[in-house]
């Protein structure tokens, strides 16, 4: 409801009932009246009564003198005061006056008009004076409030309000930033660039949106959304302006974590897909190259050339590996892992890799979680993060591995809730620019010419990942750089040990007859030659179909020998569907990136490209174990 419609109301006070009487004649039409001839009752209608617009006070009375009653009323209420007096008192009337108690005085007798025409403006006064402290009070709210820092300027560039968020930008007090410019807490340049916005909005009288990158108190620099409007007085110039500044830091590295991790995700697939069917290649040319081997009757020179051409091939099997375990392909052979344990078993190695410039330093959490990774595959990934810290640092410097536990509880673009370990190796490099930062985890970017293969990060990238992990980058050019694995703990469950390593020693075993399946022609010739060599029957066929139609009427066999990744038809689905004809057939999986679910009891993996010893020991541990 509007105030200024409804009726305000006024209080009268005076000693002398009459006068009393007349007054209320003469206002009651247009205002509530209340009256009294007591100061004292007076005081206690005020407290009562919080919405008294204006007081009309006899300056003469008994009990209390009309000047000093309202000087006391002030303290009780926000009404406006006027004082009716004779001409004698007119030395009361004065100080009343100067002292703010009163806003006008009317002598007795009063001027009918003129009394009610100072009643109104009093009251006019009076709903002003009200509007303005609610308008106050909204704003101080807004400010002390808003998770925003704001401020207000003249046009010459003064602060004349801000809030605590905005002076604790400058590290300081809002006292203390009344009056003073900008420059006053910013360097010159940056002074001149807000100058240079305000000028704008001034010119263009309407607000200017920016997103500016500061530098804090203590140094670190932040993203702000801000923006600057006119405040515009009634004429429509540009009396002030104000300025509504938003942290977006979080907000922007969340975007782009989220940007990072959909093209990291997109060129993992990318390259698992070259490197699957690059394997498929290895696989051929290396077990041709082994079968052709077998065969040469002791021509050294052609022994060589094919020793030459395998080597190149298992430096071929060596890059996809290292492809696949970036596209998170590779299967990954985790187990309870003391990290701290795994980083002292280093040291001697590091030492002796690194070189004498660098010092290698630790600071290991002696509470730290147990992980749940694989040992080599994490002493790897300190290995490339070192060597990458090393020559980051040609003239030397200190390298730090550090561990500690982390409870992450915000949900991350590329990390769920959870506990953590946070291993970290920083150095005091060179440290690398905003664009090498975004690019460093791709597979094969480096900035090392020829000598850098750039599959460091992203086979450290990929482990993490492919662990329920993340990593991040922290560089600064010339002072460093931090990389963050982040690696969930295990859960305090029994150890599970790693798979021992099979060892070369390979069990003779009687000939058997077995079903090959792969749907890769020259993968399965190379297969089909290798069993073949070990002395085994087998029969071939092209998809799990076709091996299903060839078990339908031959059943006779001892073994099941399937690719994993068949269009179609999985070599799993093929080995589920296979055990329903011969329940307790035992089947090998052979595999180039797949993670395999739980493996099916007695089944195995082989993983490509393989050897021919490989394959002869899984089969010999298959077959054995019947
Ligand atoms: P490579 O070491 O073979 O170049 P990486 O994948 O290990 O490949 O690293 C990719 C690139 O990231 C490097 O070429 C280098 O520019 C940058 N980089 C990685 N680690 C650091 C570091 N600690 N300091 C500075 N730059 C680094
Ligand atoms: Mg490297």
């Amino acid at each position: 409801m509007n105030k200024r419609d409804t009726k305000s109301t006024v209080l009268i006070v005076d000693d002398e009932a009459e006068i009393l009487t007349a007054l209320e004649d003469l206002l009651e039409d247009s205002y509530e009246v209340l009256s009294t001839t007591s100061p004292e009752h007076a005081l206690e209608i005020l407290t009562r009564v919080p919405e008294v617009a204006v007081i009309i006070s006899d300056q003469r009375m008994p009990d209390l003198a009309g000047d000093q009653f309202l000087a006391r009323a002030r303290a009780v209420s926000n009404a406006q005061a006027i004082l009716l007096t004779g001409y004698a008192d007119i030395n009361a009337v004065i100080s009343a006056i100067n002292t703010g108690w009163v806003c006008g005085y009317a002598h007795k007798p009063w001027d009918p008009e003129m009394l009610r025409a100072m009643v109104a403006n009093a009251r006019e006064r009076y709903l002003l004076g009200r509007e303005l402290s609610l308008e106050r009070a909204l704003l101080n709210g807004v400010l002390a409030n808003s998770g925003n820092a704001v401020s207000f300027k003249d046009r010459e560039g003064r602060f004349v309000r801000v809030n605590a968020l905005k002076a604790a930008k400058f590290g300081v007090t809002p006292e203390d930033c009344i009056g003073r410019f900008e420059r006053d807490f910013v360097d010159e340049a940056r002074a001149q660039e807000v100058a240079t916005i305000e000028a704008e909005v001034i010119k263009q009288k309407r607000p200017i949106d920016t997103v500016e990158e500061r530098p804090m108190p203590n140094g670190v620099m932040r993203w702000f959304a801000v923006c600057r409007f006119p405040i515009l007085d009634q004429a429509g110039n540009v009396t002030h302006i104000g300025t509504i500044q938003r942290d977006v830091t979080e907000q922007r590295q969340m975007e782009e974590r989220l940007r990072q991790s959909d093209k990291m995700e997109a060129l993992g697939t990318l390259a698992g897909g070259v490197a699957h069917d690059f394997n498929n290649l290895l696989m051929a040319m290396l077990g041709n190259l082994e079968l052709a081997a077998k065969r040469i009757d002791g021509d050294e020179r052609v022994a060589r050339y094919l020793r030459n051409a395998t080597a190149a091939g298992r430096r071929g099997a060596a890059l996809t590996e290292r492809l696949l375990s970036f596209s998170r392909r590779k299967e990954i052979r985790s187990q309870l892992l003391d990290i701290n344990e795994t980083i002292r078993n280093m040291g001697d190695m590091l030492e002796r890799t690194l070189g004498g410039l660098v010092e290698i330093k630790t600071e290991l959490d002696p509470e730290l979680w147990a992980g749940r990774a694989d040992p080599e595959q994490i002493e790897l990934a300190i290995l490339n993060l070192c060597i990458n810290a090393r020559d980051a640092m040609p003239e030397g410097g200190v390298i730090t591995i550090a561990t500690a536990n982390q409870d992450i509880r915000k949900r991350m673009p590329d990390l769920a809730p959870g506990r953590y370990i946070r291993l970290t190796v920083s150095d005091t490099g060179r440290g690398m620019s905003a664009e090498v930062r975004r690019r460093a985890l791709e597979p094969f970017f480096t900035t090392k010419a020829g000598k850098g293969t750039g599959l460091g990060l992203s086979m450290v990238y990929g482990m993490a990942v492919q662990l329920g992990g993340a990593i991040r980058i922290q560089s600064t050019p010339d002072e460093g750089t931090t990389i963050e694995l982040y690696l969930p703990s295990a859960d305090a469950e029994p150890g599970v040990s790693c798979e021992t390593d099979r060892t070369a020693e390979v069990p003779q075993i009687d000939p058997v007859r077995i079903l090959l399946v792969d749907d890769d022609h020259s993968v399965r010739e190379v297969t089909a030659a290798h069993l073949a060599a070990l002395g085994h029957t087998l029969v071939e066929a092209k998809d799990g179909p076709g091996a299903l139609d060839i078990m339908a009427s031959d059943q006779r066999f001892d073994l099941l020998v399937a690719d994993f990744a068949m269009p179609g038809m999985t070599g799993l689905d093929l080995a589920l569907r296979a055990r329903k004809v011969l329940p307790d057939l035992p089947v090998l999986l052979i595999t180039g990136h797949a993670e395999l679910p739980e493996a099916a009891e007695n089944m195995s993996l082989l993983i490509k490209p393989f050897r021919q010893e490989e394959l002869a020991l899984r089969i010999a541990e298959l077959i054995v174990k019947d």
